[in-house]
């Protein structure tokens, strides 16, 4: 057999990968052979492929056969084209080993930098760069991540709180550092270094055990071996079940040429984005280091000079632009900046090193960005003519969307009040809760269901879960490109960094700003768009009223074909899904009439109405209903005036309406005229050991005909007098004769109703919904019956897996963990199972009714998965709640241009 090729070379003469390849070489891997392509200044370098993890674990943690082989030949590649050696006592070559996967997953997977340097290296590596300072501060920073990395996270060492190895030469770093009364880690000097690398060495040897490796080749194998293993690192994998990553993608492995930002005062590194990640605004953004190595700048060690004079901020505006400072090569790196956009047509994250005033070219992907960033540069670039129309539509997910849907601070409310500190806007939106110190509290507080907001000197990797569960985050250090900030942006959640005013004392559980003091009994809002905190609760508003979402959304109904309605069941819902763009109520429930304000009358009705025993009492009931239930329909037909309406007959739980208060009792009890202890015995008489699959939907309409009949008299009256034609919908059904049993009561009706009201006829439309099995598997018969189908994607769910949706709850998360299911099936729809049925439904009634209207009314309406599936099952339209009215718009636009690219 063919040995399989793990090793793809990029740089010099010799680029074998392409943008195209992320899945084989990994995001970061087939970027760097991308830009080396175009001709951008990549170090050279080789990449072992994401293949190479996967077959790497499959083999029980050893590298397949032919791995050693191919990287010998591809560190050759690296060699010739930089005219070194690696680990040659006089020309050495360094190298990085860097982590990427398919997708970026930001700090989650380890790199170490300067591999090669060893006593052997050392010398040669002075002689020729003339830089002792240099060699050694590289030196040092190889043992600081080599330790963490390859000696102690990759061989599963879980050391107590505080006392990584990491974090222990970080201390010792800061002791010298204060001892010395340095502020910065360039006043370091030979000396100090030099002292300070065989410390480091002692501790490591203390600490782990083992000696930190003198070979350049061992530490090459060392470095990828552990790149690989963080893919299966704690927080690598926490990570991947929050963003539903597949954990058999694996990581690449990234080989590079060192270049060396800490040369001295015009070497310099830095990260940036092709245009703003958080406004979208058309400027280039970025944050630069003078004299250090890539990490400092993530690291927030130092807070980094603003990339150009434009974009500088609050925190770093006293300090140098790389456009006041080096123009030319600012010049230069804007010269990437537009070479990448036009390649690439997307706004790019990139990372860059400046060695000794020569720029080099390190990363580049797609950048996240914020909702509010995503919609603007859609707009912007299809201006700029650099995308289409449909291009643009792609360019905002449904998750940023709904983000631009969210709430914010009301500007109102927010003008009263006094801003008690500023940070970086990183996180857009507005976030009011209470405070917490760290990930445990926050993922309790959000277990109970109350908002709070994480504060915290600054995030790392192992507060993702914290982060996801806060509503807000806030943090002491940090830029825009921090931890917290690129997390967050990815998510769209309100954060705010680099608050320098504050002092938080993560484990006393105190928070300071300016004077006063914070603990978690207290409350804080963001203005994550702008970086402003304020103390206690300020109100919040939506944002739907945007102009410039508006213009996108008509570009966005300009390629859907699917219809969007709305689940409506008051008239304010359907006003506001209205203002959203929905196109009709594709579910009304009456119930909704029996709960809260102004649902004593009727719910009185109700009850008397459960609780009858004859007929005679029951019409009595039920005539006085109808008054309510006439005007309640009523008003929401008229605020969906012009558009259709889908009216679902009575679909209640009837237990949970008997009042189970002595008072209400006795006040049913004196209605009805009998006693209370017979109120007692007809709701003995009620219970059902399974009410969801008991005495409910048309299944009342059959038992009792009058409750039916009341209903469509209420209905037919109402639609008359608004002028609109019904689409009345029979709920639960499982057989077409239920169908034509209600179907007879209606006709009737509407003749009565004719007659009263002088009109010749009567027009509406009657239809079902598909939410029991049975019924989709007999859809041809019941399309014979009904003129349109509605999929209660809820209970067909419900009923298909025959799991409870309230009590999932016991084994769903299991069942999601052991990947038994992949996704929880009430979310988004379930394709294969229900889906299935969906299908046979749809082709089932359209076999016997061409034009057959057919939607979808669960909860799965509104989410973006499910949306696709309903465009390509050929579905008339979906059905949501109000605020995921423009969400499904967007899915469908996007569904309808994916199909067609295909
Ligand atoms: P991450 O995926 O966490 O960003 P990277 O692999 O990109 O990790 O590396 C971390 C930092 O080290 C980045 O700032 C990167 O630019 C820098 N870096 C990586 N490889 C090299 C190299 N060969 N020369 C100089 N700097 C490098
Ligand atoms: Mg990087
Ligand atoms: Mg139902």
């Amino acid at each position: 057999m063919a040995e399989k090729k793990y090793v793809y070379t990029f740089g010099g003469d010799k680029t074998e990968g392409e943008g195209a390849m992320k899945n084989l070489l990994g995001g970061k891997g087939a970027n760097l052979a991308e830009m080396a392509k175009i001709g951008l200044p990549v170090p050279p370098g080789f990449t072992v492929t994401t293949e190479c993890c996967v077959d790497y674990f499959k083999n029980g943690n050893k590298l397949p056969a032919g791995v050693e082989k191919q990287v010998t030949t591809a560190l050759k590649h690296i060699e010739k084209a930089m005219g070194m050696k690696f680990g040659d006592p006089k020309n050495p070559l360094l190298v990085s080993c860097r982590s990427g996967a398919r997708s970026s997953m930001p700090g989650m997977m380890e790199t170490v930098l300067n591999v090669g340097l060893s006593s052997k290296t050392i010398p040669g590596l002075i002689a020729k760069t003339k830089n002792e300072r240099f060699v050694y501060d590289a030196y040092r920073r190889l043992i600081m991540m080599y330790s963490d990395v390859v000696m102690e996270k990759a061989e599963g060492i879980e050391p107590a709180e505080g006392k990584a190895i990491r974090r222990q030469l970080d201390a010792m770093l800061d002791e010298l550092k204060e001892k010395k009364g340095y502020k910065s880690d360039t006043d370091l000097t030979v000396a100090d270094l030099k002292s300070l690398c065989e410390k480091f060495k002692k501790q490591i040897k203390k600490t782990l055990g083992r000696e930190f490796p003198d070979d350049s080749m061992a530490q090459l194998w060392g470095g990828i071996g552990a790149v690989l293993k963080s893919w299966n690192g704690k927080k690598a994998v926490a990570y991947r079940r929050i963003e539903g990553i597949p954990d058999d993608w694996g990581t690449a492995v990234n080989v590079q040429s060192m270049v060396f930002g800490n040369m001295g005062d015009t070497s310099a590194t830095g990260v940036a984005f092709t245009r703003d990640p958080a406004t979208g605004d058309n400027k280039f953004y970025g944050e630069w280091l003078i004299n250090a190595q890539g990490e400092d700048v993530v690291a927030g060690t130092r807070t980094p000079n603003p990339l150009n004079e434009a974009t500088s901020n609050e925190q770093n505006k006293h300090l140098k632009s790389m456009e006041k400072l080096y123009p030319s090569i600012y010049k230069q790196l804007c010269g990437v900046r537009e070479t990448l956009e036009k390649h690439y047509h997307d706004m790019l994250d990139i990372e860059f090193t400046i060695q000794e005033k020569k720029l080099f070219m390190l990363q580049c992907r797609v950048g996240k960005r914020t909702g509010t960033a995503a919609l603007n540069m859609a707009m912007d670039m299809l201006k700029e003519k650099l995308i289409d129309e449909k291009e643009a539509v792609m360019r905002v997910s449904p998750t940023q969307l709904d983000e631009l849907l969210h709430p914010i601070l009301d500007p109102k409310a927010e003008k009263k009040q006094t801003v008690i500190t500023k940070g970086l806007p990183a996180g857009p939106g507005g976030a009011v809760g209470r405070i917490v110190f760290n990930s445990t509290e926050a993922v309790a507080a959000a277990k109970k269901g109350e908002a709070v907001i994480m504060v915290r000197e600054e995030t790392n990797p192992e507060d993702v879960e914290g982060m996801r569960a806060a509503t807000g985050i806030l943090t002491a250090r940090g830029g825009m490109t921090s931890h917290a900030a690129l997390v967050c942006r990815g998510w769209g959640k309100c954060c705010i960094v680099g608050a320098g005013a504050i002092a938080v004392d993560e484990v006393k559980g105190v928070l300071k700003i300016g004077g006063k003091t914070y603990t978690s009994k207290d409350y804080l809002s963001l203005n994550g768009s702008r970086g402003w905190v304020y103390a206690g609760k300020v109100a919040t508003m939506d944002s739907s009223e945007n102009p410039k979402l508006k213009n996108f959304m008509k570009l966005v109904d300009k390629f859907r074909k699917l219809q969007v309605r709305t689940n409506a069941d008051t008239a304010a819902d359907a006003e506001v899904a209205r203002k959203f763009g929905a196109e009709g109520i594709g579910l009304f429930r009456t119930e909704h009439m029996f709960y809260g304000k102004n649902s004593e009358k009727p719910l009185f009705c109700l009850r008397k109405m459960i609780l009858s025993n004859t007929k005679e009492e029951r019409v009595a009931a039920l005539k006085e209903l109808e008054k309510y239930v006439k005007s309640d329909i009523k008003a929401t037909l008229t605020a969906m005036k012009g558009l259709p309406v889908t009216i679902r007959l009575l679909d209640p739980p009837l237990h949970e309406f008997v009042p189970s208060e002595p008072a209400k009792r006795k006040e049913l009890a004196d209605a009805l005229g009998i006693k209370v202890s017979e109120i007692a015995k007809r709701a003995e008489a009620l219970h059902e050991t399974n009410p969801m699959m008991g005495h409910r939907g048309v299944r009342l309409g059959i038992t009792y005909p009058e409750v039916s009949e009341m209903q469509m008299r209420a209905i037919l009256e109402a639609a008359l007098e608004v002028g609109s034609v019904p689409e009345i919908m029979v709920p639960v059904t499982c057989d077409p004769r239920e169908i034509k049993f209600q179907k007879a009561i209606l006709e009737r009706v509407a003749a009565e109703v004719a007659k009263k009201k002088k009109v010749a006829k009567i027009e509406y439309k009657v239809g079902t919904m598909i939410e029991i099995p049975r019924a989709a598997i007999l859809a041809d018969e019941m399309a014979k019956e009904a003129e349109f189908f509605s999929f209660g994607t809820n209970d067909l769910t419900q009923m298909t897996f025959g799991f409870s949706r309230d009590d999932i709850g016991g084994f769903l998360p299991e069942y999601l963990d052991q990947k038994i299911i992949d996704a929880d099936p009430f979310q988004t729809i379930d394709t294969v199972g229900v889906g299935r049925l969906i299908e046979i439904a749809v082709k089932g009634g359209r076999s016997v009714r061409k034009n057959l209207k057919v939607g979808i009314c669960g909860e799965q309406g509104g989410e973006g998965k499910s949306v696709a599936f309903c465009h390509k099952m050929g579905l008339n339209y979906v059905s949501c709640s109000p605020f995921r009215v423009p969400i499904a718009r967007l899915a469908a636009a996007q569904a309808a241009i994916a199909e067609g690219r295909k």
